[in-house]
């Protein structure tokens, strides 16, 4: 079987491409109607795109056929990556969290561990097994980089919520800067797994990108899609790994995290 991976960091590529799979569907009227009207194409407001209510199921339909993977990214601390290729990317396990949370914080007094998980409660109870991925990987390191520098936001939550008196740690959250190597994992998702939401969601923004050229009506860039699983990846979808040197830091004053730990033993 032929493999076409959908990189959402190459837009002249999902352009380019979108003739082979739509033309069924963004039918010559439609194109003409866009092309005379030059409606503003929004990715959120497709009152631009005639029969909207079929039209977009069926393009989402169209592309998701076409494309066996999309690529991601998963940005991580792990103190090991030899469980990623032997298991894949697990989703979120709240037992195995708080293990490694007791682990970390063994020094601090257990009343107070139990008080930070108590503070969590079950507001996280609906992301058990899920898995947060970007699509674009310099993005990921500019915008939202903290899973890079601190690791699981369950972890980095937990810590937050430590709370001891007479103590000199104030912020038991930067010990996580510590533990394990900054990472990105780039991973190619079998199209399958991806929930129908996060398909249609992908649906709009490629969608809104053509019909901004088509209109002749260019709205800006809007930022890339991001995946929220809710299984597991095997490790045939881990592609490969690299460690960032620097991560834009928005914990601390200095304003850039510097990742001096550049390799780990799971490096080509
Ligand atoms: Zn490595």
């Amino acid at each position: 079987m032929i493999e076409r991976v959908l990189d959402w960091r190459n837009r002249r590529a999902w352009l380019n491409a979108l003739p082979r799979y739509a033309s069924q569907v963004l039918t010559p009227p439609i194109r003409q109607h866009i092309e005379t009207t030059r409606p503003e194409c929004w990715s959120d407001d497709f009152r631009w795109l005639p029969n909207q209510e079929e039209v977009l199921p069926a393009f989402s339909e169209k592309l998701w056929s076409y494309y066996t993977h999309a690529k991601a990214f998963h940005g991580c601390r792990p103190e090991s990556l030899a469980t990623y290729f032997e298991e894949g990317l697990r989703g979120q396990e709240p037992d195995r969290i708080l293990q490694t949370f007791r682990r970390l914080y063994a020094d601090v007094p257990t009343s107070a561990l139990n008080k930070a998980i108590r503070l969590m409660g079950e507001r996280r109870g609906d992301e058990r097994g899920s898995i947060w991925l970007s699509t674009d990987d310099h993005q990921m390191i500019r915008d939202h980089g903290h899973y890079i520098i601190s690791g699981s936001e369950y972890l980095l939550a937990l810590a937050a919520n430590i709370h001891v008196e007479d103590t000199w740690e104030d912020d038991y959250r930067l010990r996580l800067r510590d533990v394990g190597i900054p990472t990105i994992l780039e991973v190619d998702i079998p199209v399958d797994l991806i929930p129908a939401r996060e398909r249609l969601a992908g649906a709009r923004v490629i969608l809104s990108h053509w019909g901004q050229r088509r209109a002749r009506r260019l709205l800006g860039s809007s930022s890339s899609p991001g995946y929220r699983l809710s299984c597991n990846l095997p490790p045939s979808s881990i592609k490969a790994h690299y460690h960032p040197g620097r991560v834009k830091d928005f914990h601390t004053p200095f304003g850039l995290y510097i990742n001096k730990q550049l390799k780990c033993d799971m490096c080509a």
